[in-house]
């Protein structure tokens, strides 16, 4: 174990750190292939898989490979293992931030071709729940409309769906209702991987748990996910969507921490929150507040600026049918609202259709296509800060380094540990029930509007920093990082587990190096 945790990624810069690969031709990769998809050598793949959201990082494959299937995924695994030092990124809508989907002069396997129709609703299992079996490439947009034809929703969302199920069970999947179902993580049930030596394993809770457990949250280090099998529940027809307006951080997290703990039935569906700049800001201000058009933020039932630079705003859903009468909705959400402690009137709903409901970030990248920011650099931060922190964090975080926005939104809401399966390699802060996913979702505006990427990579090193000196329990979301230490670090207790489950399901290190954690071996 110890010899094998020697040949870990050096600790150095990005670029610097990988160690000189090999310059492969395309005559060292094996071409008795005999794919039923295809290989890819030509350049404007290449620079599809040499892309991702981040836009800050850019490392170009040898080839890209749409495969059919779980098959073809294997023979491809299985060719660059005997290949000696080839790598295998399988690459899912490319929506990472720090290049994790990517293979320098490796091979790039676009999930999202591999048997993209091959969706079965079970509308029954044995115990009376349905479930959705779906590919590892499909993206969560596609499998929510094929549920919903047959009257079926998922348990847990991310707040957009242009993802895939492989790409976000192998992070976590968290979105406003992991504080009653857990992360997308604590919602599959079986799942089939493709391990580091090609082989396609079924694996669950029963099955092969190791792997199963190992896969989820596993930064794609121990297979390839080809199909997962996802609970489903009936879906609501529509949803009350609230946003409502806090002065104070105190009592936006008293009222956030109540919902989130409150039993089903009685409390609401989906809790998130966000902060914004009090400023008519257009990107970062108070028109970010509105729900539907036409809605505007009275600035004068506001504190100054001076006295209160940021502003907090809790976003929730209450799930309803068509059945339901509208006097009935209002009194349940009325009695939950008047429970809260937000400025008065300083509130707003919108009735929309369950779907609408869970698509709205299609709406803000329809917006954000047209005006170019969708394909300009994202350097986002995302992190889990322990709740026992999180006021300190507000303190020296939001309403100081923050204090001006980030040029996108800034959430922060809680989520509860007891939610998360410990089984999994997912990795949380130390302490507490609650804790709080916050993410600084950062767009580079082109220059000279908005701080520039280099600034707002600066200002991220710079939360970090404050996180570090003040020992903030927390953890990186999506992490990224750069030497072995930080990733020891990173996992903590965790980290030997991790390694024993690389040695167990891909002791070559093929798989996923573009999250930097192993180097292939030789
Ligand atoms: P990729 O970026 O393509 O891949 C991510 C990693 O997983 C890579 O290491 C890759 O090699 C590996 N991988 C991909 N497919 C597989 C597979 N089938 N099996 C094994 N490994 C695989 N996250 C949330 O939790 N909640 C959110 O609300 C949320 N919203 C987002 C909104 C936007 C606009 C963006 C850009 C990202 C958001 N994310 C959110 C982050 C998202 O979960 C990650 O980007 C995640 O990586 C999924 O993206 P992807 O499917 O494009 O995967």
């Amino acid at each position: 174990m110890i010899a094998y945790a020697e040949r870990f990624v050096p600790e150095n810069e990005p670029h610097e750190a990988e160690p000189p690969q090999q310059d492969h031709g395309i005559d060292s990769v094996p071409l008795n292939l005999q794919l039923q998809g295809t290989v890819d050598f030509g350049a404007s793949s290449a620079a599809m898989a040499a892309r991702d959201f981040g836009g800050m990082r850019s490392v170009t494959p040898l080839a890209v490979i749409r495969p059919a299937g779980s098959d073809d995924v294997a023979r491809v695994v299985k060719a660059a293992l005997c290949s000696g030092d080839l790598t295998v990124a399988a690459r899912g809508n490319g929506h990472s931030i720090n290049g994790q989907a990517m293979s320098d002069r490796g091979l790039v396997v676009d999930m999202r071709t591999a048997e993209p129709d091959r969706f079965q609703i079970l509308t029954k299992g044995p115990d009376g729940i349905g479930y959705a079996v779906v590919p590892g490439g499909a993206l969560w947009e596609d499998v929510l409309r094929v549920c919903l034809t047959f009257g079926y929703a998922l348990r847990s969302y991310t707040d957009y769906l242009g993802l895939t199920v492989g790409g976000t069970l192998s992070n976590a999947g968290v979105s406003g209702q992991a504080f009653r179902y857990g992360p997308q993580t604590s919602n599959v049930t079986e799942l089939e991987v493709v391990i580091g030596n090609g082989d396609i394993v079924p694996c669950s809770e029963r099955e092969n748990p190791e792997l199963f457990f190992a896969a989820l949250g596993g930064l794609g280090q121990f297979g390839i996910i080809t199909r997962a099998k996802i609970p489903l529940q009936p879906a609501p027809d529509l949803v009350r969507w609230v946003r409502v307006v806090y002065e104070d951080f105190g009592s936006y997290r008293r009222d956030a921490e109540w919902l989130v703990t409150g039993r089903e039935g009685e409390s609401v569906d989906y809790v998130e929150g966000f902060i914004f700049v009090n400023s008519n800001d257009p990107v970062n201000g108070w028109p970010t507040v509105a729900i539907k058009p036409g809605q505007l933020l009275d600035s004068s039932q506001v504190p100054d600026y001076a006295s209160h630079p940021v502003l907090y705003c809790l976003e929730l859903g209450f799930n309803y049918r068509r059945t339901d009468k509208t006097s009935t909705v209002d009194k349940v959400v009325g009695g939950l609202l008047g429970q809260l402690r937000y400025v008065d009137g300083l509130e707003f709903q919108a009735d929309v259709t369950y779907a609408d409901f869970l698509l709205r970030v299609k709406v803000v990248e329809k917006h954000a296509r047209a005006n170019g920011i969708w394909d300009a650099p994202h350097p986002w931060l995302n992190m889990f800060v322990s709740a026992d922190d999180i006021s300190e964090f507000d303190r020296l975080i939001f309403r100081d380094v923050l204090k001006g926005g980030v040029g996108g939104p800034v959430l922060v809401y809680p989520l509860l540990r007891s939610k998360w399966d410990r089984r999994t390699s997912v990795v949380l802060p130390e302490s507490g029930e609650v804790f709080y996913l916050v993410a600084l979702l950062r767009f580079a505006l082109p220059f000279p509007q908005g701080q520039s990427v280099t600034q707002m990579v600066e200002e991220n090193k710079k939360v970090l920093r404050i996180c570090d000196e003040n020992r903030f329990d927390y953890k990186l979301y999506l992490p990224h990082y750069k030497s072995r230490d930080e990733w020891k670090a990173h996992f903590g207790g965790q980290w030997m587990r991790f390694v024993e489950r690389k040695v167990r399901f891909d002791p070559m290190a093929v798989l996923a190096p573009g999250q930097r954690i192993f180097s292939r071996s030789f």
